[in-house]
């Protein structure tokens, strides 16, 4: 039995988490649950894993959720230091972090901090402080850090049993998106419904935006250097249409080895909770009698350049990358909102990247000076842009 915790549970990666959790009986006990506003949620989700401890992002809520779980066995917490103290707890062992954005960094220092295993879904703590997270997790042995995104995840069941110095380069793969083909005049006109239904994978509303613009593959960029450690030359990225690729290793005597699937989370959301062993999934599998082809090219960084940019900001490193986060953040946010056009979100990233003052080694504080900062940057930046909205 692995006494688990799943930070942001009632979100999508939260959801499927438990999914899992439900089809292994006896395999998980689940420590504590966390979400950001959805408190009904977390309730009805309390009352079926039997959680020791339920905390709610928003402070605001926790009257709610008391009241939602008088009649439970349970703690109920509030606010983000709450979500990184339950993260620390010494009673579980692994914590799935599938929380969103910035906020995730603090909870993954603080489980790797108290020697707890991470499985990661929130690659924006590695984007904005993978230089404070790898120290933390020095044991290769026994991995403490565990990739849950399905790239990530690909490239280290790639890598079992492999040497880290014969790989000659990793290949992320990537859907394209929605908008994949699209013109700019085409892409001016998009809407925030057309960007969240994503052809291949069901996700979140904010990764399915960074999914559109292509920022997704730019995060995953980044995450792909610290987690395999591996110079930005050596992170190569192709469109693979179908999402059945989901990333591939060459190794220097050019042999390629790939993961694939059906795109779907289950898989890697389970390979991270149950690692080093493989368990039985009910997630689709394959159909190769109905494949007839896979389709590759290379990503269209003239009309998807969050990619570009990701590739910039990571090759700088410092806080820049925690700059170009938080302006992603907010602009993805105001895009949602209906204020920004959909090509505004490249531009507003890259003025706040042009505006960035970096700092070299940026502690915990400097990285959430620089992500306020940066939000408000953003901010600025778009209120000139609402205005001539495309
Ligand atoms: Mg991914």
């Amino acid at each position: 039995m692995k006494t688990i915790s799943i930070l942001g549970s009632t979100g999508s990666i939260g959801n499927q988490a438990l999914a899992v959790v439900s089809a292994h009986q006896g395999m998980f006990r689940i420590y504590g649950l966390t979400a950001n506003r959805q408190v009904k949620t977390l309730a009805e989700q309390a009352r079926i894993y039997k959680p020791a401890k339920v905390v709610i992002a928003a402070p605001e809520l926790y009257r709610d959720l008391k009241a939602l779980c008088r009649d439970l066995p349970v703690e109920v917490a509030a606010g983000p230091d709450a979500i990184s103290e339950l993260a620390a707890d010494s009673r579980h062992e692994l914590v799935l972090n599938a929380l969103v954005g910035f906020a995730g960094l603090a909870p993954t220092l603080a489980a790797l901090k108290s020697g707890r295993t991470v499985a990661l879904a929130n690659k924006e703590s590695l984007v904005a402080g993978g230089h404070l997270v790898m120290p933390l997790t020095t044991n290769k042995k026994k991995a403490n850090l565990l990739p849950v995104d399905s790239e990530h995840s690909a490239i280290f069941q790639c890598l079992q049993g492999e040497r880290e110095a014969e790989v000659e380069n990793i290949i992320l793969t990537a859907s394209g998106g929605p908008f994949w083909g699209y013109s700019a005049v085409e892409l001016q006109k998009v809407t925030p419904e057309e960007a969240l239904r994503h052809p291949n994978w069901s996700m979140g509303a904010k990764i399915s935006i960074d999914s559109a613009t292509m920022m997704n593959k730019g995060l995953e960029v980044i995450e792909a250097h610290w987690l395999f450690s591996l110079p930005y030359e050596k992170i190569k990225v192709i469109i693979q249409r179908e999402s059945i690729i989901h990333s591939m290793v060459t190794f220097r005597d050019g042999a390629v080895l790939a993961q694939l699937g059906v795109p779907d989370m289950q898989v890697p959301i389970q390979y991270a909770l149950t690692y080093p062993h493989r368990k039985p999934c009910r997630a689709p599998r394959l159909d190769w009698e109905a494949i007839e082809s896979l389709h590759f090219s290379p990503p269209d960084i003239k009309n998807f350049p969050c990619l570009q940019l990701a590739y910039e900001a990571g090759k700088i490193g410092g806080s820049l990358p925690c700059a170009m986060n938080a302006a992603n953040e907010e602009a993805v946010r105001l895009f949602l909102n209906g204020d920004i056009g959909f090509l505004s979100i490249a531009r507003i990233i890259e003025a706040v990247m042009n505006k960035h003052k970096l700092i070299k080694l940026p502690d915990f504080a400097a990285l959430q000076e620089v992500d306020r900062e940066a939000r408000h940057l953003a901010q600025e930046f778009a209120k000139r842009e609402g205005i001539i909205k495309c």
